[in-house]
C-alpha cells in the first residue's frame, strides 16, 4: 500500500480535523502518501483530490468544523456515482480510503466496500448513533456545550420561576439529551427511545414548585417533536411559565473537547494500522476503551446503537 485519502462527510462534527491529523501523519510515518478530498463524497465525484503534507494539517487538532469541508451529496447513494467515485481514487492511484461521518457516510463507505473498494469508516458525528461504538467523535463536545447552554438558562429560569424545554440534536438517538440532562441536572429528559409521560412530568414540576423550587429544565431530544410543541402540549396540564430554547447549530461547532481531540486521534491512526495490515471493509468503534475494527456491512446490517438508557430512570431518582 502506498497511497490512501481521507474524507471527512455528512455533519461536520468537533474532532473531525483531529481525526484528519491522524491519519496524515500516522500514514506519512508509516511512508505512505497520504491524500485529502474536499466536500465528502461530492468532491470524491468531483475529483477535488489533493495532496497533503504533515503541515499541512498543522492547527487542525483544536480547531471545530472539517478542514476538509463537507456535503450533502445524495447523488452518492447511486452506483454511477459510486463508481465515478472509485474510477477517481484509481486515476490518483490511491488504494484506500478512511471516510469519518455518520451514519449516511458510513452507508457511502459501504457501498465502496460492496464494490471490493478498501474503505475504512471512522464514526465522526455529534449524534452518538452508529452502531456497536460506544462514542462517536464529536459527541462529548457537544454534550460540554449543551450542560453549558442548561447552566446558563437555569440562571434564567431560577430568576423568573420559569420551565425551560431545552430542545437538542440526536435525530432519532436520545444520547446527547440523555448524558448533558444528567449533568445539567435536568427535572426531566425526553428522548425518542423511551415513552414519556406528560402528566407525571407535570406533577414533577409541581411537586418542585411547592417545596420552593424556582426552575425547571427539561431537555427534549429533537427526534420525539419540536420544543415548541412538546411545552403547548405541557402547557395543557398547567400554567408552568413554558419558555423553548432550541440549541441548534450550536451543538455542532466549537473546538473539540480534549476526550473527542484523544479518542479522534486514536481511532484516526488505528484506521491506517487497519489499512497496512491490509484490511478494508470496516468501521471503527471503541468498545469498553479499547479499539476495534468490525465489519461495516454487518455493523450496518444487524446492529442498532443502543445508548445508556438507564440515565433516564437514575435521573427521575435524583432530579426531584
Ligand atoms: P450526520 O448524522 O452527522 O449528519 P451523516 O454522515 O449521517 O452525518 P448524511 O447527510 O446522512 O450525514 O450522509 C452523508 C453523505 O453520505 C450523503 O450526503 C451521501 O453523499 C452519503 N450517503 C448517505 N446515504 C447513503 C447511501 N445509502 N448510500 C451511499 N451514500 C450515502
Amino acid at each position: 500500500m502506498k497511497r490512501i485519502a481521507v474524507l471527512t462527510s455528512g455533519g461536520d462534527a468537533p474532532g473531525m480535523n483531529a481525526a484528519v491529523r491522524a491519519v496524515v501523519r500516522k500514514g506519512i510515518s508509516e511512508g505512505l502518501e497520504v491524500f485529502g478530498i474536499n466536500y465528502g463524497f461530492a468532491g470524491l465525484v468531483a475529483g477535488d483530490i489533493r495532496r497533503l503534507e504533515a503541515q499541512d494539517v498543522g492547527d487542525f487538532l483544536g480547531r471545530g468544523g472539517t478542514m476538509l469541508y463537507s456535503a450533502r451529496y445524495p447523488e452518492f447513494a447511486q452506483l454511477e456515482g459510486q463508481l465515478k467515485g472509485i474510477e477517481q481514487l484509481k486515476k490518483f492511484g490511491i488504494e484506500a480510503l478512511v471516510v469519518c461521518g455518520g451514519d449516511g457516510s458510513y452507508h457511502g463507505a459501504m457501498r465502496l466496500t460492496e464494490h471490493g473498494y478498501p474503505t475504512i469508516g471512522v464514526p465522526g458525528t455529534i449524534d452518538n448513533d452508529i452502531p456497536l461504538t460506544e462514542y462517536t467523535i464529536g459527541f462529548d463536545t457537544a454534550v460540554n456545550t449543551v450542560v453549558d447552554a442548561i447552566d446558563k438558562l437555569r440562571d434564567t429560569a431560577a430568576s423568573h420561576v420559569r420551565t425551560f424545554v431545552v430542545e437538542v440534536m440526536g435525530r432519532d438517538c436520545g444520547d446527547i439529551a440523555l448524558q448533558a440532562g444528567v449533568a445539567g441536572g435536568a427535572d426531566a429528559i425526553v428522548v425518542p427511545e423511551i415513552e414519556y409521560d406528560l402528566a407525571e412530568i407535570a406533577e414533577r414540576i409541581r411537586v418542585g414548585r411547592e417545596r420552593g423550587k424556582k426552575h425547571t429544565i427539561i431537555v427534549l431530544s429533537e427526534g420525539v417533536m419540536s420544543g415548541e410543541k412538546f411545552a403547548t402540549q405541557l402547557e395543557a396540564f398547567g400554567d408552568f411559565h413554558t419558555r423553548v430554547s432550541v440549541l441548534g447549530h450550536i451543538q455542532r461547532g466549537g473546538s473539540p473537547s480534549p476526550f473527542d481531540r484523544v479518542l479522534a486521534s486514536k481511532m484516526g491512526a488505528y484506521a491506517v494500522d487497519l489499512l497496512l495490515e491490509g484490511k478494508g471493509g470496516l468501521c471503527v468503534a471503541i468498545q469498553q476503551n479499547k479499539l476495534v475494527g468490525l465489519d461495516i456491512i454487518d455493523t450496518l446490517t444487524n446492529h442498532k446503537h443502543i445508548g445508556d438508557l438507564s440515565l433516564a430512570e437514575l435521573n427521575n431518582s435524583i432530579s426531584h
